[in-house]
């Protein structure tokens, strides 16, 4: 049985409000990057952590905030999630810190089978940078409550 944990990218877990479904569906399955457990044996997932968040060009070991969390309970495999690979540009830099700390880890680089990766990128800059729908601000609610004219520079 191999105990495995997932990583996601917050952008989506945390600001676009993916429960990782998708991931735990396709690991239900055996599908994407989970064919590679065989169907008839149990896996274990030991837990699923998201992005510290940005770790600046200079300290990439921030991910160890979230991956103690897990590894504290003997893992064999941690998956980046599919929007982590899609997604990250601290990618290679992650792979770096957590493979020299934990060398007996594997790192498997996906979790659900991949969706074209421009597409999906494309839907995430949407949810994170709205435009056909401007999302609301404190700024608008306090405008509205005080009644102040809206400002000129509407991005
Ligand atoms: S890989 Fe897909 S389903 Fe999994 S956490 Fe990321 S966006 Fe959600
Ligand atoms: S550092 Fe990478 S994984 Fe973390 S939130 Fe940013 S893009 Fe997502």
């Amino acid at each position: 049985m191999a105990r495995i944990g997932i990583l996601t990218c917050s952008n989506c877990t945390q600001e676009s409000n993916c429960a990782s479904v998708v991931c735990l569906g396709d690991m239900r399955k055996r599908r994407g990057f989970f064919e590679r457990y065989p169907k008839e044996e149990p896996l274990d997932l030991i837990g699923i952590i998201n992005c510290a968040g940005c770790p600046t060009l200079v300290a990439p070991e921030k991910i160890f905030r979230r991956v103690h969390a897990v590894t504290e309970f003997k893992l064999d495999a941690l998956h980046f999630s599919f929007c982590m690979t899609a997604l990250c540009p601290f990618l290679a830099q992650y792979q770096k810190v957590i493979s020299a700390e934990y060398p007996t880890l594997e790192i498997v680089p996906g979790t659900h089978r991949p969706i074209e990766k421009s597409k999906f990128q494309e839907g995430v800059k949407e949810l994170l940078c709205p435009t056909i729908c401007r999302p609301q601000t404190m700024n608008d609610s306090i405008r509205g409550t005080l009644k102040l004219p809206e400002p000129q520079d509407r991005r």
